[in-house]
């Protein structure tokens, strides 16, 4: 079969992730349990995802010139993902995300450092590489322009784009219909096509967007119906990253050029397979492990 080449412009980051019996309020200072660093971002998750489920992964973005920028090289490296277009940037901090696990529940600060530095300028200075790719995947942890630039170019250079519109944000029309397919979730929908009846905006878009629906699986529509692609009944220990390792696997699957069905049946597989392991990536398959379940 032929392997599917994938262009994944977006962000990479650190996650520090501290647990503690305590959530410190303003002023205070407490003792924590744990700290642990994880290799995290929207862009860099779904990379590493498609790598082990068996795509050729080329990552677009940028890191600090700092020790987290270099652990995420290593990181991208471990999992077979191409570094060739990744851009340490002097002078400028690796994204991080901090993170108190505590009470049950997270409190989260990000600090987008040099994923901002993924700006359209750089995106068109990989133009002559993406015009090799069978699918351009993005998010929205990159520069809103950014991705405004990718979906035109995308568009020019007859380049499927794969668009992931999370963490949620309104987006221009324009975008929609540059998009070969749009993956939100339904809080991102509810925004995405602001407050609209989704099962309207899924008619508008035939083929096009599809919403996840977490262990219901993922909704869109055929041309003629309305169809529910049913995920997978598993023991959920973690959900961190469904929908990143979903939007991998789909990706990987329409660039093999599979049909939209089969596509979608399949990024259920690796996405429910995914909620069964602790972490982003730590929880995200391979493609073996993803076959032998199932079969
Ligand atoms: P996250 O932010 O947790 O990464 P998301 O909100 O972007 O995820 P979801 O709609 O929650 O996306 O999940 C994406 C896909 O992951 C679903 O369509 C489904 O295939 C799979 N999935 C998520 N949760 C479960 C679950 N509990 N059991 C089985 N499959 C699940």
């Amino acid at each position: 079969m032929k392997k599917a080449k994938i262009a994944v412009i977006g962000s990479s980051s650190m996650d520090l992730v501290v647990t503690s019996s305590k959530r410190p309020g303003p002023g205070e200072t407490v003792l924590g349990n744990s700290f642990k660093t994880v290799p995290g971002g929207k862009g860099a998750n779904q990379a590493v995802a498609a790598a082990r489920l068996g795509a050729e992964v080329y990552m677009i973005g940028c890191v600090g010139d700092d020790a987290h920028g270099e652990e995420v090289m290593h990181n991208f490296k471990r999992n077979g993902v191409h570094t060739d277009y990744v851009e340490p940037v002097t002078g400028v901090e690796t994204g991080t995300a901090h993170i108190i696990l505590a009470d049950g529940d997270n409190s989260i600060v990000v600090v987008k450092g040099a994923n901002d530095c993924t700006t359209p300028a750089y995106v068109e200075k990989t133009k002559s590489f993406l015009e090799t790719c069978d699918l351009i995947m993005i998010q929205q942890e990159v520069p809103e322009e950014t991705v405004a630039y990718t979906a035109s170019l995308c568009k020019e250079i007859g380049v499927p784009l794969l668009l992931n519109p999370a963490p949620a944000r309104r987006i221009s029309k324009e975008i929609i219909e540059q998009a070969a397919y749009i993956t939100p979730n339904e809080h991102e929908a509810a925004i995405l096509f602001d407050g609209a009846h989704l099962t309207d905006a899924l008619q508008e878009y035939p083929n096009k967007v599809m919403i996840t629906e977490g262990a219901l699986g993922v909704r869109y529509f055929d041309g003629e119906e309305e169809v529910l692609v049913p995920s997978y009944k598993v023991t959920a220990l973690d959900t961190t990253g469904a929908g990143d390792t979903f939007n991998a696997a789909f990706g990987t699957a329409i660039a093999e050029g599979k049909q939209m069905n089969e596509c979608l049946r399949f990024a259920n597989r690796a996405a429910s397979l995914s909620v069964t392991g602790f972490g982003a990536q730590g929880g995200m398959p391979y493609r073996n492990e993803v076959e032998r379940w199932f079969t």
